[in-house]
């Protein structure tokens, strides 16, 4: 699989994170994220991988293949576990609903020299079409043009996104209000992850109507006693 492919090479490339408070933190809503995984996607919740990359930029991903990537500006900018949960259930949910090989068109694996075939075989591919696809994967700015997910794709995933965050015990509200800090920071420095995933003014508000549609679920899901409490394993910020 392409996914698993890009996955290791960026892990060759890009430092990674190596404080294990961090790590502990970000495992421990990532766990309670992919439990929550409805069985029939095909995925146990042992079969993701996270990795934590250490970078200022606001970013993360989920790539084909169970692979999930955050990044420790992101850590940073995400004021509690409910926040960095809804960035990680709205990437696991792109890569559930498969946005990412609906990305790549016909016409794009033409260009890159691919086959649909070639892909599901993980034929191994030279270093130009590897990053060409990694591009089209929507790795970031890093690797040139960027494909940014549709709006219908970010709607997808933003209410799948909260949906887990709900039955995993997140407060789903909180999702609105990470996009609004992300989109403040954007007048700064606009996190990277505002280039693949667009966020128009419309998203505040159908992810506010989602988690108010999600309360009386998420109230359930508390008094069951499921709560995920990672914000105690949170790091302290750096100045
Ligand atoms: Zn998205």
């Amino acid at each position: 699989m392409i996914g698993r492919q890009s996955f290791e090479e960026m892990k060759q490339q890009q430092p990674v994170e190596e404080d294990v408070q961090t790590n502990r933190y970000v495992e421990c809503i990532t766990d309670a994220i992919v439990a929550q995984v409805p069985p029939e996607y095909g995925y146990a919740p042992a079969d993701w991988e996270l990795v934590v990359f250490k970078n200022k930029e606001i970013n993360a991903f989920a790539l084909p293949g169970a692979k999930i990537g955050v990044y420790t500006g992101m850590v940073q900018l995400a004021q509690n576990e409910h926040q960095l949960a809804s960035v990680i259930g709205h990437e696991v949910a792109h890569v559930l609903a498969q946005h990412s090989n609906a990305r790549l068109s016909q016409q794009q694996l033409t260009q890159l020299g691919l086959t649909t075939t070639s892909l599901i075989l993980g034929d191994s591919l030279d270093s130009n079409t590897q990053q060409a696809a990694m591009t089209a994967l929507g790795l970031g700015a890093q690797y040139g043009i960027l494909l940014p997910y549709s709006r219908l794709h970010e709607s997808e995933a933003d209410r799948m996104g909260q949906e887990l965050m709900a039955y995993a015990g997140f407060d789903p509200r909180e999702a609105s209000t990470l996009w609004q800090t992300m989109a403040k920071q954007a007048r700064a420095t606009p996190p990277e992850l505002l280039s693949t995933h667009p966020a128009p003014s419309t998203r505040i508000r159908q992810l506010d109507t989602q988690a108010a549609s999600l309360t009386s679920t998420w109230q359930r899901v508390l008094a069951k006693g499921t709560r995920p409490n990672c914000d105690r394993l949170r790091p302290h910020q750096e100045k």
